[in-house]
């Protein structure tokens, strides 16, 4: 049946707790599971005495105030045996969406995480010489996705890829990952956006055991408006004073990227044309965050700055050559592309989602690190100014792109942190 209790409570079967009449029955209304995805329940138990519908009143507010849902149908009636039953129909409240959270990607174990879902806070436990570091992303609605572009289990993925991409700029092991996730009345209530969130927590469930990131909280809340949004909080981790900045970069270093370049902007340039890509590689839906690259470079020493491609080539090399005073020449010729991408998107194209690192020049740098290719594309050089070199060795300077998430859409502005 639709509700069940960890120690007692009704479960809509004659052996019910309840079967000593309601008043007698005394559970924890925060320890029931909403199990039923239609949000119909049944509440069942006898009662010799008077006073059980008071008792059901007090349950059903109970419930109601608990779950932040709204309580349908009737329930309420005696029986000739004395039999009280009810049916109410809930709609998936905050509590529900925790429980079905929890079920579904926050059972994970981690020796990391000492304590996860189910208390007031977490309680990690970084490993012994290593510091923690932390990541905060939003995915918004209308900002980093459509729900009539992406599917719910890209939008899982996406908003967990794009956290796990900053740990791995670091350098950092994954340790925990928390979700708050607000949902329109609207989704709460309906069959539709149970699905929905089943999808995305689908998405975001198969790339946290990808990369063994235990979900170890959150917070959930019905949004104020119409529109889904996801905030991914990722503690990693490093051993002390390793990991990867972007300021470690100097004149004579070269650069490196991982994977191709703008095959996401070319994904979803198709899929504001209304064409969804087939096969396997989906740079924009389904992007591989480099967490090994960068756990590889952090071990061999192989990096001395780096960056995860978030806003596009032009505009986080901008940050790194900030963040370590200096210029950078690209090698156009040099740049890998993704499939069907042209310059100007390996340029300025967000969301790759690979990383940018530096190196000195005497460091041998594999072809291929973790899987993943590495492509040596430019240098860094004295001054600030970043400059693209063709194959001519003519120069002209590269201006940072400023990737907005989703320019088709009328008056979205990017949200990307700097
Ligand atoms: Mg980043």
């Amino acid at each position: 049946m639709a509700v069940s209790a960890q120690t007692g409570g009704p479960d809509g079967t004659e052996r019910s707790t309840l079967a000593n009449g309601i008043q007698q029955c005394s559970f924890d209304i925060a320890k029931f599971h909403f199990e039923d995805p239609s949000g119909t329940y049944l509440i069942k138990g006898t009662s010799g005495s008077r006073g059980w519908q008071t008792k059901y009143a007090l349950i059903a507010r109970k419930l109601q105030s608990r779950a932040g849902g709204e309580k349908r149908a009737k329930f309420g009636h005696l029986s000739d045996r004395g039999v009280c039953w009810g049916v109410m129909k809930q709609r998936m409240g905050e509590l529900e969406l925790i429980e079905t959270i929890r079920a579904g990607i926050g059972r994970r174990s981690s020796q990391a995480v000492a304590l996860g879902i189910g208390d007031d806070c977490a309680v990690l436990r970084p490993p012994k010489g290593h510091e923690v570091l932390v990541t905060t992303d939003f995915s918004l609605e209308g900002r980093h996705f459509r729900r009539d572009w992406h599917p719910a289990d890209s939008v899982g993925h996406r908003a967990l890829a794009r956290g796990l991409s900053d740990i791995g700029a670091m350098g950092a092991k994954p340790q925990a990952a928390f979700l708050s996730l607000a949902m329109p009345a609207e989704m709460m209530g309906s069959r539709a956006g149970r699905h929905w969130v089943k999808q995305f927590l689908q998405g975001l469930g198969r790339l946290a055991e990808e990369f063994s990131v235990p979900l170890a909280g959150g917070d959930t809340s019905q949004a104020p408006g119409d529109q889904v949004l996801v905030d991914i909080v990722l503690v990693g981790s490093t051993p002390r004073g390793r990991s990867l900045r972007r300021s470690g970069g100097r004149v004579g270093d070269m650069l490196y990227v991982t994977g191709a370049l703008g095959g996401a902007a070319v994904e979803l340039a198709g899929l504001a044309a209304g064409k969804r890509r087939r096969g396997s590689g989906h740079p924009h839906l389904y992007p591989v965050p480099r967490v090994r690259v960068g756990l590889e470079l952090v071990r061999r020493r192989l990096a001395s700055a780096a960056i995860d491609l978030s806003d596009g080539l032009s505009t986080d090399l901008a940050h790194l050559c900030k963040e370590s005073r200096v210029g950078a020449e690209v090698w156009q010729d040099r740049l890998p592309l993704g499939a069907g991408a042209k310059l100007e998107q390996a340029l300025h194209g967000g969301e790759d989602y690979e990383l940018l690192f530096a190196a000195p020049a005497r460091v041998k740098v594999p072809a291929v690190i973790a899987g993943t290719a590495v492509t040596p594309v430019g240098r860094l050089v004295r001054g600030s100014g970043i400059w693209l070199v063709d194959r001519d060795g003519e120069r002209r300077r590269l201006k940072p792109g400023g990737w907005e998430h989703f320019r088709a859409i009328k008056g979205a502005g990017s949200t990307e942190k700097q």
